[in-house]
C-alpha cells in the first residue's frame, strides 16, 4: 500500500475543509484535502442559503469574496402567522445584515481558488479508517477513484467530513458523548422555476404547518414546507407541491406564491447533535462532523465557518510553539456558539412547526408566543441578534 506523509491531512471538501484549506495555503502549510465526492456533484447539491455578516467576513478575509458581488444582502425577515406578516427588522434592531448566497456557492468560490493555487484536494478520495489516532503520526485509510487502497500520515487529521463523520464514528463510544434530538417533522425542500414571490424570507406558520419561502436567483426559488419524516417526494407532483405551499402561506392579505416547474424535491430530516470532545490526541472534529443543527434558524454552514476561524487560530499557535496543550483550547473556545446555536435552531423550530399530535392548547400557544415576539422590541431583538449570529466570529483566548 502507498503511504504519504503531509503536515496536516483534511478529510472531507465541503465548505470547512476547504476554507480551512484555503487558510492553511495562505500560511504556507502543506497539507492534503480528501473529498469523497466529484467536485460536479457537491457544485450541484442544494443545500445552505443564508450567510451571517461575521461568515461573509471570514470567506472575504480568506479571499473569496464573490458573495460581495453576487450574493444579495437581507436587511430582514417576515415571520407570518394568523395570515398576517411580521417584518423582523434585523439592521435595525442589531446593525447587522446577512447574505443570501448558495452554499454551492461558497464551495464553488473556495474549490475555484483551490484548483486556481494548485493546492493538493483529491476528489473522489475516501477515507475509511483513521490510524493512530492518539500517537504523533496519525493518519487515515483512504480508497482513490480506482478503488485503490491508500494510506496518508500526517502531524495532524482534520474531520471536515460532515454528519456522517469517518473520524467521529470511528471513535469508541467510551472515548464521546453525543448530545442529540430528534425532531416529529422534517421539511420537503424544493427547487422552482419561477419569480420570486417575497424579496425577503418568509418564515410561515400555519394550522397545516411550516412553510419556508426563500430565493435563489430572478428565476430560481427555494422553498420548503413540513412534512412526516418519512415521506416519500415521489408521491408528490407539482400541483400537489404548490397547493401546499398556497395553503400554508394563505391569508387575509392575499398573499400568493409565483408558481412555476419544480426543478428538484428532497425531503431534509431534522436532527440536533453536539458531540464532546471535538478533539483526540491530534485529531479535530470542525463543521457538521461536530455538530448537527436543524436547518430553520440557518446555522449549520455559519457554524461550520466559525469553527474554521477558531480553528485556524489555534492551528496557527501549534505550528508556532508545537505544543500539543494549544489544541485543546479548541474545544473550550467554539463551545459557546455551538450551544447558542443549538439553541437557537431548536426554538425556532418548536415555535414554528407543529407535532403530528399537537394538542389545540399546545398549537394556540405557539402562536400566542409568536405574537409576544413580534408584539416587542425586545423580543424582536432577541431573535434578529440569533438570526445574525451574535456579532462578529471573535472568541478571546483566554477563555
Ligand atoms: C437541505 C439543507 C439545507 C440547509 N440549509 C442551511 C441553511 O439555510 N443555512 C445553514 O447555515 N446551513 C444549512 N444547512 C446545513 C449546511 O449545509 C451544513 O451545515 C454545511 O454543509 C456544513 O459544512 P461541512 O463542510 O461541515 O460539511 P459538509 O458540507 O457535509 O461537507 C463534508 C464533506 O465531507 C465529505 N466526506 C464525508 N465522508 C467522507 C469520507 N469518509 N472521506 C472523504 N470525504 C468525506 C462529504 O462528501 C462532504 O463533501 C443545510 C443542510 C441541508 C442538507
Amino acid at each position: 500500500m502507498k503511504t504519504e506523509r503531509t503536515r496536516v491531512a483534511v478529510v472531507g471538501g465541503g465548505p470547512a475543509g476547504l476554507l480551512l484549506s484555503r487558510l492553511l495555503h495562505r500560511d504556507g502549510i502543506e497539507h492534503v484535502v480528501l473529498e469523497a465526492r466529484s467536485r460536479k456533484e457537491i457544485e450541484n447539491t442544494h443545500r445552505a442559503g443564508i450567510l451571517e455578516a461575521g461568515a461573509v467576513d471570514a470567506l472575504v478575509g480568506a479571499g473569496a469574496a464573490r458573495v460581495l458581488r453576487d450574493g444579495d444582502e437581507h436587511e430582514g425577515i417576515v415571520l407570518r402567522f394568523d395570515g398576517e406578516d411580521h417584518r423582523i427588522d434585523l439592521v435595525g434592531l442589531t446593525g447587522r445584515s446577512v447574505w443570501l448566497y448558495p452554499q454551492t456557492d461558497v464551495f464553488i468560490d473556495l474549490a475555484d481558488r483551490a484548483a486556481s493555487e494548485g493546492v493538493d484536494v483529491r476528489w473522489l478520495a475516501t477515507v475509511t479508517d483513521v490510524l493512530d489516532r492518539d500517537g504523533r503520526n496519525p493518519g487515515v485509510r483512504w480508497t482513490d477513484a480506482d478503488g485503490v487502497e491508500r494510506e496518508l500520515r500526517a502531524d495532524l487529521l482534520i474531520g471536515a467530513d460532515g454528519s456522517r463523520s469517518v473520524l467521529r464514528h470511528t471513535l469508541p463510544e467510551s472515548e464521546r458523548r453525543t448530545y442529540a434530538h430528534a425532531y416529529p417533522y422534517a421539511w420537503f425542500g424544493v427547487i422552482v422555476e419561477a419569480p420570486q414571490s417575497a424579496p425577503e424570507l418568509v418564515y410561515a406558520a400555519s394550522d397545516r404547518g411550516f412553510a419556508l419561502i426563500s430565493q435563489r436567483t430572478p428565476t430560481r426559488q427555494r422553498h420548503y414546507f413540513q412534512c412526516d419524516p418519512d415521506e416519500n417526494p415521489d408521491t408528490w407532483d407539482d400541483a400537489r407541491i404548490w397547493g401546499e405551499l398556497q395553503a400554508r402561506v394563505a391569508g387575509p392579505d392575499g398573499f400568493t406564491l409565483a408558481e412555476g416547474p419544480v426543478v428538484e424535491k428532497t425531503v431534509l430530516r431534522f436532527r440536533s447533535s453536539v458531540v464532546e470532545p471535538v478533539r483526540h490526541g491530534r485529531s479535530l472534529l470542525v463543521g457538521d462532523a461536530a455538530h448537527t443543527v436543524p436547518p430553520t434558524g440557518a446555522k449549520g454552514l455559519n457554524l461550520a465557518i466559525a469553527d474554521v476561524v477558531v480553528l485556524h487560530d489555534v492551528l496557527t499557535d501549534w505550528f508556532r510553539t508545537g505544543d500539543d496543550a494549544t489544541l485543546a483550547a479548541y474545544g473550550r473556545r467554539v463551545s459557546e456558539r455551538v450551544w447558542r446555536a443549538q439553541h437557537f435552531s431548536s426554538w425556532m423550530s418548536r415555535m414554528l412547526h407543529s407535532a403530528a399530535d399537537e394538542s389545540p392548547f399546545e398549537a394556540r400557544r405557539r402562536v400566542a408566543e409568536l405574537r409576544t415576539l413580534c408584539a416587542s422590541e425586545a423580543g424582536r431583538r432577541h431573535l434578529a441578534e440569533g438570526y445574525t449570529g451574535w456579532g462578529p466570529i471573535t472568541v478571546p483566548k483566554d477563555r
